[in-house]
């Protein structure tokens, strides 16, 4: 997977890319990682990027012919198509069946705005998709495009450890993920639920099944209506409802 990310802000994204996992999996070759600074495509003697919007009102506004120029400069070196992400406030709203859907592409473009965002037209032309990180607005996409990075990263084989983990995560399956516990087997008076020391596999399977339907009925019912549920968990969560 490489990732493209055309920003103001390249020590922002670079920053936050190359800490944790992310940064691991880069130097491991797994994945990469190029940063293109849209101001280095300025058309203009000061190296502005942003003019005032058309129409009056508050705010820049990101002009087209530099945010052109920087996709054109990432798009001459990929071969192939590439979806271009723009991230917006006004996108559609990302979640992990998107970040499974990209994390089958091969390259993928961000592009990051600022101020009152970019200019309309060279969004029509270069973006595939407009896609926010949830309903409130942020200073710039930096963060929404590391975010979705990240998200994308760590459903890449070899990029987690353990293959395990991401399979298990909350979401997959649209359920949420059961509790988890660590050492020591008493914290505080709190005990470790005994089911897990049991060293009983089916069992403990068994008991992180139903914990986890039942954190997703409490905490997220909408996602429990999408998620396939077997006979037994139907059953399970009947009989908590003392209907069987
Ligand atoms: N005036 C724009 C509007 O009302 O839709 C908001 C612009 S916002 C201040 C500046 C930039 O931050 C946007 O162009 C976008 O790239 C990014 N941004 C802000 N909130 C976001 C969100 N929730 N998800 C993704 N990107 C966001």
């Amino acid at each position: 997977m490489n990732f493209h990310v055309l920003t103001l802000f390249p020590d922002m994204i670079r920053d936050g890319f190359q800490t944790s996992i992310t940064g691991r999996a880069a130097e491991k070759g797994l994945l990469s990682l190029q940063t293109v600074n849209i101001r280095d495509f300025s058309v203009n003697k000061h190296n502005r990027v942003d003019d005032y919007p058309y129409g009056g009102g508050a705010g820049m506004v990101m002009q087209a012919e530099p945010v052109c120029r920087a996709y054109e400069s990432v798009r001459s070196r990929i071969h192939g198509s590439a979806r271009v992400l723009y991230m917006s406030p006004q996108g559609k709203v990302f979640d992990q069946r998107m970040a499974e859907e990209l994390a089958r592409e091969e390259d993928l473009i961000f592009l990051c705005g600022h101020y009152e965002g970019i200019d309309e037209r060279v969004l029509e032309e270069i973006v595939t998709d407009e896609v926010s990180i949830g309903d409130y607005v942020l200073t710039g996409g930096e963060l929404p495009a590391l975010v979705i990075m990240d998200a994308v990263s760590r459903l890449l084989e070899g990029v987690l450890h353990n293959e395990e983990s991401a399979q298990f995560d909350s979401f997959h399956d649209n359920l949420l993920e059961y509790p988890q516990y660590s050492r020591p087997e008493e914290w505080r008076g709190k005990k470790v639920p005994p089911i897990l020391l049991s060293g009983h596999h089916a069992n403990v399977e068994k008991w992180r099944r139903e914990q986890s339907l039942l954190r997703t009925r409490e905490r997220r019912p909408d996602l429990l209506e999408r998620a396939v549920l077997t006979k037994e968990d139907k059953k399970f969560l009947a009989k908590q409802d003392g209907l069987c």
